[in-house]
């Protein structure tokens, strides 16, 4: 090979180096800035004035019987796992498993979509991480039944697009107005939002 060419071949890794790790701070550093969470890009596909109040720290107290399942189920299917991977106080997987699998566990499958975007919203991470090629799978144990979830360039696009709405409804200075929807009742917010 030619001097010229090494020199050239040198240069170009030590230029794009820099440009590529710059690159990747800046994405973790806009996401830990804008600090959304997995449950707000899930809430998202939900309900927008949902994910307002929980943004702002609006705590109403869990006393519906859906949100006490929930819980239950996260406790006691797959005891065996090591459970809540928190990943730069951001998101919060529910387990990996031996072969690098995320799960997540659900008790209902009402609101595929919002799953299926929360995972999502993990593997993007993770691949800002430099941690690609991950799959996602959504556990209804309730159901027995689970969806395989892998990130391609239509759904990362859906990711960014969902990050961007994120970042709009929670800059808004006060919640979107209450509609009602199926999953009002087992809300935690529905005495605020229809008493
Ligand atoms: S009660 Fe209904 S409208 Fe109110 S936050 Fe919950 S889902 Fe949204």
């Amino acid at each position: 090979m030619k001097w010229e060419v090494i020199y050239s071949n040198i240069l170009k890794v030590l230029l794009l180096k820099p440009i590529n790790l710059w690159v990747y701070t800046m994405e973790v550093k806009r996401l830990s800035e804008a600090h959304i969470t997995g449950t707000e890009i899930n809430y998202l596909f939900v309900c927008t004035r949902k994910l307002w109040l929980f943004h702002h720290h609006i705590e109403m107290e869990h006393n519906s019987e859906y949100v006490e399942l929930g819980a239950l189920l996260h406790e006691e299917s797959f005891t065996r796992e090591k459970k809540d991977i928190l990943i730069d106080n951001m998101i919060r997987i529910d387990f990996i498993d031996k072969d690098g699998i995320l799960h997540d566990v659900k008790s209902s499958q009402l609101m595929e979509k919002a799953h299926s975007m929360q995972i999502l919203y993990y593997l993007y991470i993770l691949k800002q991480k430099g941690l690609t090629n991950r799959i996602g799978i959504i556990n209804y144990p309730k159901q027995k039944r689970k969806t395989e979830v892998v990130l391609n360039d239509e759904n990362e696009q859906e990711v960014i697009d969902a990050i961007e709405k994120v970042n709009q409804i929670i800059s808004l200075p006060i919640p979107p107005d209450a509609e009602f929807i199926k999953l009002c009742k087992p809300c935690s917010y529905s005495e605020l939002c229809w008493s």
